[in-house]
């Protein structure tokens, strides 16, 4: 099995610098709802902007690149062994390259990592599959909207939620009443019933690997989370709290089987930050969120900028070792003229150095500030700001 270090560099790159299309869809579309002008238009827009800028610049579309969740479906040909190698080497790259913020914790000391690898971290979930091939899907999760997740035992009487999916609405409902503009409204909203505490949770995360306009397969499931996308819009929360017409850009509900004891809703809060990709390997074929994946081509817009900051350096130290030969020629010259003492042909001698070095002065600084300017000028060509939609449709290159 070769390694597939690389490619999940590329897909941890790729998840962080940008959001799936259906996202940036909704965000644009919950733009389009407001009020051309207002503070909710103007923030969805420069939702919409910071996307686009992180994805040409491969940057993370924000400081807290979050909790690291992968789940892999991996067939009879790859080890989940050497996988997991990879995947942690990955990570570890991904951090020295700043596609990640170091983010790994240790909870009893304080202390951080540094390279996002610690204790459960990243999360790996492995599911073998009997068919070849692999496919691994990543979420980064943030904190903030992390911390505004919430778990209810049912029935809880604080907010008149029951044992049935009334009971369900109203607990959904009063997570994100609560959540306000601290998760980094407006959210996707993903929902676990049933199971214990552990799986509850993990059901709710797993529903935000969905596409944001799919349909839940259970048409009472697909109802509810229909009904509570537009009712949870009356709240008013709007994109960070500013008020507006969106709160969530969706809801997804799925559920598990219980004891009869227990019955447990557990609500996880998806930031409109909401970063996932997906690797798929199938043969020879390698896809990267749904799109093949083509070879590297030679990056000619990195080496002419190099040549160009290259050139520019040479221009500068070239400038300066000639005002430096001007400056000791000109020492020089004083001194002869002092020791003589005499004669206009050597006060003409200085006179003309010292225009000399004046001209040679003015060149200089002329040619250091035309090589600060290359510079200045290779440094903007490697970083354009793209056409809006035409970076969040870019095919991703290794
Ligand atoms: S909640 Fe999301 S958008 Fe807000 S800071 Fe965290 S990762 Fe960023």
């Amino acid at each position: 099995m070769a390694s597939v270090r690389p490619l999940v560099l590329e897909l941890i790159r790729h998840t962080s610098s940008g959001l799936p299309e259906d996202v940036l869809d909704a965000l644009a579309r919950a733009r389009d709802r407001e009020e051309p002008g207002s503070r909710a238009y103007s923030t969805f827009e420069r939702m919409i902007q910071n996307v686009e800028a992180a994805r040409e610049a491969s940057a993370p579309i924000c400081q807290d690149t979050g909790t690291l969740i992968f789940y892999v479906d991996y067939g009879p040909d790859y080890s989940p062994h050497q996988l997991e190698r990879d995947i942690v080497g990955a990570v570890r790259d991904a951090t020295k390259k700043a596609y990640l913020r170091p983010n790994a914790v240790d909870s009893i000391t304080g202390e951080n990592s540094g390279d996002n690898v610690g204790v459960g971290s990243p999360y790996i979930h492995f599911h073998p599959r009997r068919t070849k091939g692999l496919r691994i899907r990543l979420m980064m999760k943030g904190g903030g909207c992390e911390n505004v997740g919430a778990q209810y035992s049912l029935p809880d009487t604080s907010i008149g939620a029951g044992r049935d999916l009334d009971g369900v609405r109203r607990c959904i409902i009063d997570a994100v009443q609560k959540a306000q503009g601290y998760g980094c409204a407006p959210g996707t909203i993903g929902v676990g019933v049933g199971g214990d505490r552990v799986t509850s949770y993990m059901e709710s995360k797993e529903q935000l690997f969905r596409r944001i306009d799919d349909k839940n397969p259970d048409p009472t499931l697909a109802a509810l989370e229909e009904e509570l996308t537009e009712s949870l819009q009356q709240l008013g929360i709007g994109p960070m709290g500013f008020g507006g017409k969106t709160t969530v850009l969706g809801v997804k509900i799925g559920a598990r089987h219980r004891v009869p004891a227990s019955f447990f809703v557990s609500v996880s809060y998806m930031c409109w930050a909401y970063r996932r990709g997906e690797l798929e390997i199938k043969g020879d074929k390698v896809y990267l969120s749904g799109r093949r994946m083509i070879p590297a081509e030679p990056r000619r817009r990195t080496a002419a900028s190099t040549t160009a900051a290259r050139t520019a350096k040479k221009a500068a130290a070239r400038a300066t070792k000639k005002s430096a030969r001007v400056g000791s020629s000109t020492k020089k010259s004083k001194g002869a003229a002092a020791n003589k003492a005499k004669g206009t042909a050597a006060a003409k001698k200085a006179k003309s150095t010292a225009a000399a070095k004046k001209a040679a002065a003015k060149s200089a600084t002329k040619k250091s500030t035309a090589a600060k300017k290359g510079a200045a000028k290779t440094r903007l060509k490697a970083a354009p700001i793209p056409s809006r939609r035409a970076s969040a449709t870019k095919l991703p290159v290794l």
